[in-house]
């Protein structure tokens, strides 16, 4: 079964199969996994990169995703790519003499998983293919808030996400947040987060809830996870933003409003270098 994921910005590795170059391995960004395997197997006409033109098939092995922008897969990208360059990742040594390359960009990816900014993103780990899929090196397991997660991933337009539940399922969220108690206003300069769980009305400030999420954590910007306070659930911070996005934001419309800055604000927070 293929997983659909919208708003997909994922962060991949790819091992090479070809006997002239095994255990070469090659380190990309993309927002659709699917077709950019085909690219890179169908070499650098076809929109493959020159690194892996020539020298496939590849396999597309592991993939990172749940990035908030293109931006922040991006930099997770590059610092994967050049881990001694990056000055987040000064505490990861040299790969050893007799280290698989693949083995050390795990180990890499291992570390960085463990490191701000990366740590606090509502990231999934994936193993695309079964064969390569290994247990990370102790000591360096993922966070725990991030799952992972096995088999083939699909990216989805955001839009077949976003299609309105019909009017009966859709339950009346309330009028007022569920943390500071005033009642929403049109124009509010903070967003209204919903919760996703289907019988929970509980609605809150962007602002409020995040406050609310970070209590035990006052030195941070970006919430990991909280308790719902409409129906105690634990809820990903991750996963409230990209159901706002989902269903209730038709973002681009209107760019220029203070609401969207917000959001992007918060997003941006999540890319910060
Ligand atoms: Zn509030
Ligand atoms: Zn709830």
């Amino acid at each position: 079964m293929v997983v659909e994921v919208c708003g997909f910005f994922g962060v991949y590795l790819l091992y090479c199969t070809n006997p002239r170059y095994q255990g070469r391995i090659y380190i990309g960004f993309t927002v659709n996994p699917e077709r950019r395997i085909d690219q890179h197997n169908a070499g650098k006409r076809c929109g493959g990169a020159w690194k892996t033109s020539g020298r496939g098939p590849w396999d597309m092995v592991l993939i990172v995703h749940g990035f908030p922008s293109d931006v922040a897969a991006l930099r997770f990208e590059w610092a994967w790519q050049h881990p001694h360059s990056s000055r987040r990742l000064t505490h990861v040594t040299r790969r050893k003499t007799r280290e698989r390359q693949f083995d050390f960009h795990l180990r890499v990816v291992a570390h960085m998983l463990q490191t701000a900014p990366w740590c606090r993103l509502p990231l999934t780990i994936r193993w695309l293919k079964q064969e390569y899929c290994r247990e990370f090196p102790p000591g360096l397991e993922p966070p725990l808030h991030m799952p992972i997660a096995f088999g083939p991933v699909r990216a989805v337009k955001d839009t077949k996400c976003a299609e309105p539940s019909s009017p009966e399922e859709k339950v009346e969220t309330t009028k007022h947040c569920s943390v500071c108690l005033k009642t929403f206003q049109d124009g509010d300069e903070d967003i209204p987060l919903h919760c996703f769980h289907p019988t929970c009305t509980m609605a809150a400030h962007m602002f409020c809830l995040s406050h609310l999420f970070l209590e035990k954590e006052p030195n941070h910007i970006l919430p990991i996870e909280g308790q719902c306070p409409g129906c105690k659930n634990l809820i990903l911070w991750g996963d409230l933003i990209r159901h706002h996005k989902g269903c209730y934001g038709n973002l681009e419309a209107d760019p220029t409003s203070s609401q969207v800055k917000l959001l992007l604000f918060f997003l941006d927070l999540c890319g910060l270098s």
